[in-house]
Order: C-alpha cells, then sequence, then structure tokens
C-alpha cells in the first residue's frame, strides 16, 4: 500500500509551486501592502495551514476562491485540505478550530500532511498525470 502522494510531489521536483509565475505571484513582495488581501497586485493566495489555491476576491476581505488548476501552466492544483482539516480537528475535540488554540501541526501544511499519513491510511491517490 501506498501513501497518499503528497501534493507537492505532482510538481517538479523542488519546486514548491508549479511554475515560475505562480512563484513569483506568491513570493511578490509589495512595500505599499503587508498584507496580500489589501494588495491589488496580488491575484492568487496560498494557504499553507489548507494546501489550497485561491484567487483572491479584492472587496476588502478576506476572501479567495479556491482554483483546482494553475491559471498560468495549466497544472493541476492540489486538492483542499479545509475539509479533512476541519474533521480531524473535529474529531480532537476542536469545534471551532478558527477561534481555539489548535495544535501547532494543523497550522501548517507539514503537519496536516504528518496527520494525513497517520489518520488516512487508505487515502486516494492523486490521479498520475
Ligand atoms: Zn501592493
Ligand atoms: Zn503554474
Amino acid at each position: 500500500m501506498t501513501l497518499n502522494p503528497l501534493s507537492l510531489s505532482q510538481f517538479p521536483e523542488g519546486q514548491r509551486h508549479c511554475c515560475q509565475p505562480m512563484a513569483e505571484m506568491l513570493n511578490y513582495y509589495c512595500e505599499q501592502h503587508s498584507e496580500p488581501f489589501e494588495c491589488p497586485d496580488r491575484l492568487i493566495f496560498y494557504s499553507a495551514k489548507f494546501d489550497e489555491y485561491g484567487i483572491i476576491i479584492h472587496d476588502g476581505s478576506s476572501v479567495y476562491s479556491v482554483i483546482g488548476f494553475c491559471p498560468w501552466c495549466g497544472a493541476k492544483l492540489p486538492e483542499s485540505k479545509h475539509d479533512r482539516w476541519l474533521v480531524e480537528l473535529d474529531q480532537l475535540e476542536f469545534q471551532n478550530p478558527t477561534d481555539q488554540d489548535i495544535p501547532a501541526a494543523y497550522l501548517t501544511m507539514p503537519g496536516i500532511k504528518q496527520k494525513n499519513e497517520v489518520a488516512y491510511p487508505q487515502a486516494h491517490s492523486l490521479p498520475c498525470e
């Protein structure tokens, strides 16, 4: 039995994101806006916590629309771990994780991965492309 391939593994080896434009967008540093959601030049947001990518909706709030494919290179992006995150934290008695002091392992994606290997031994495989 193989473990669920980690989401990063579908990107070229050593690359955190699928392509250069995506990486540049996510590493973009704006001197005027410290928050990505405040900067009109930022189009994409990456949530390490949920391992999901989204298009920023610039309506003054911190909202983004999750996307499944890269708008530049078309690469399949990792499936959001948001639901899994909520389910696992619920099992740990965190019913309102956004308002609660959750385990550090759930603050970033690597923690999700580790939990994933334990809690989801039969997780479905991502299609190989
Ligand atoms: Zn800006
Ligand atoms: Zn890309």
